[in-house]
């Protein structure tokens, strides 16, 4: 144990508090704009779908090269009102990551649908084609009737989706992209809301792109998808002809839309820091670590940095000691939650999400961490898996 107090670094205690997140500094830095632009709205007083709503549509679309941006009040609306415009119910099979967050799969539960856990890889964190294909093909063999994919840009990495797509296409079924998280992130200069049949996103706080409650939008280039969200997100209500249909209250709240306008305008800019420092955590950790890769032609939104290492839980803990927060993401995969344990599993089981569940850490990464913090970050994550190595091998000899 001395030697191990010989390796923490002292930086942590001379940097600023180091946050997961932090919304002030992005707050201080919009300089009274996003106070104004609330204000505004509460002296207008078009609470419901009021002219900032169409003004963020316009601008989300021509962010992100889609046709058409529909709010609504969350990420997992999103997700349900796409499920719901295409019928989604008793007896179809839906393919879903078993390593994601809930939302993915619990809309499928919802709408009476069965949610079919798929594996992921273990370098980009996204559906592992393979199991999905062997997924789809077990399936259909069985009385589910195969219906659709719901591929997850974890962390801000798009999924493959020119593979899945095709591996759709031969299967008549059609593709949902969960970007909650990736916003903003391309693939070979093509951006996230224009893969699969749709997109959906979030504007929760914590996303790329958040607001300052919950919030979220389907992208797409389907004018007719677009009109029956727009109906969907409000009863099921045609241009004021009501019952068209059996819908939700979905909308996003005009005040959350003035939030997001404001915050768009430095999106970019925030991205492009993110991505600086994910490329600084990779340079200071691969060689002890397990460091996230990207493919070849992608940007992440990089919404999470996720590491993997062994002894996890006692690797965190050293960090805490060392005033370094960091998250795991996700602790199980959905098929071992209670809820989730009845619905079927790819054939080849789902080693990959298991093993992650055990080993990632998110480490602090936001637009306005300073160097010092980061560099603090990298020696205090230096120092604790050195420290729970050396552990490591002292128990094993
Ligand atoms: C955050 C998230 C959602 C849900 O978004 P909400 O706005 O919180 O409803 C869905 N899928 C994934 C992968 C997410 O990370």
């Amino acid at each position: 144990m001395r030697q191990a107090s010989s390796v923490t670094p002292e930086a942590p205690t001379t940097v600023a508090p180091i946050a997961l997140l932090d919304l002030q500094a992005q707050r201080r830095r919009l300089d009274g704009r996003i106070e104004r632009a609330i204000a505004r709205v509460v002296e207008h007083g078009q609470f419901i779908l009021g002219p900032e709503v169409v003004e963020l549509e316009r601008r989300l679309a021509r962010e992100c090269g889609s046709k058409e941006a529909i709010t609504c009040a969350s990420g997992t609306d999103a997700l349900l009102l796409f499920l719901l415009a295409k019928g989604v119910g008793p007896g179809q099979a839906v393919f879903v990551p078993s390593f994601t967050f809930a939302s993915t799969a619990e809309v499928v539960v919802l709408l009476g649908a069965t949610p079919y856990f798929v594996d992921v890889g273990s370098e980009d964190f996204t559906i592992d084609v393979g199991s999905l294909e062997e997924a789809m093909d077990a399936a259909a063999s069985s009385p589910l009737t195969p219906a659709g994919i719901i591929a997850v840009d974890l962390f801000g990495q798009p999924a493959d989706y020119a593979t899945i797509e095709a591996v759709a296409e031969a299967r008549d079924a059609w593709v949902l992209a969960d970007a909650a998280q990736s916003f903003g992130a391309s693939v070979g200069g093509r951006r996230v809301g224009t893969f699969g049949d749709a997109t959906a996103t979030s504007f929760y706080p914590a996303k790329p792109l958040g607001c300052y409650g919950d919030g979220g939008a389907v992208l797409t280039d389907d004018p007719v998808m677009a009109a029956t969200l727009r109906s969907l997100r409000v009863h099921g209500d045609d241009d004021g002809r009501p019952g068209a249909r059996i819908g939700i209250t979905g909308r996003l709240d005009t005040i959350q839309a003035a939030v997001l306008i404001e915050k768009l305008s430095v999106l970019e800019e925030e991205l492009e820091t993110r991505r600086m420092l994910a490329a600084r955590y990779s340079e200071g950790l691969s060689a002890v670590v397990e460091v996230p890769s990207v493919r070849p032609g992608v940007e992440s939104a990089w919404a999470e940095y996720t590491i993997r290492v062994p002894a996890r839980d006692a690797v965190t803990a050293r960090l805490r000691e060392m005033g370094v927060p960091s998250a795991v993401y996700y602790p199980e995969p959905l098929h071992r939650q209670p809820a989730y344990r009845g619905f079927p599993t790819a054939p080849g089981g789902l080693a990959t999400s298991e093993r992650l569940a055990r080993q990632v850490l998110s480490l602090p990464l936001h637009p306005y961490l300073t160097p010092a913090q980061q560099e603090a970050v990298i020696a205090a994550v230096r120092a604790a898996v050195e420290i729970e190595g050396r552990r490591d091998d002292g128990a094993s000899s």
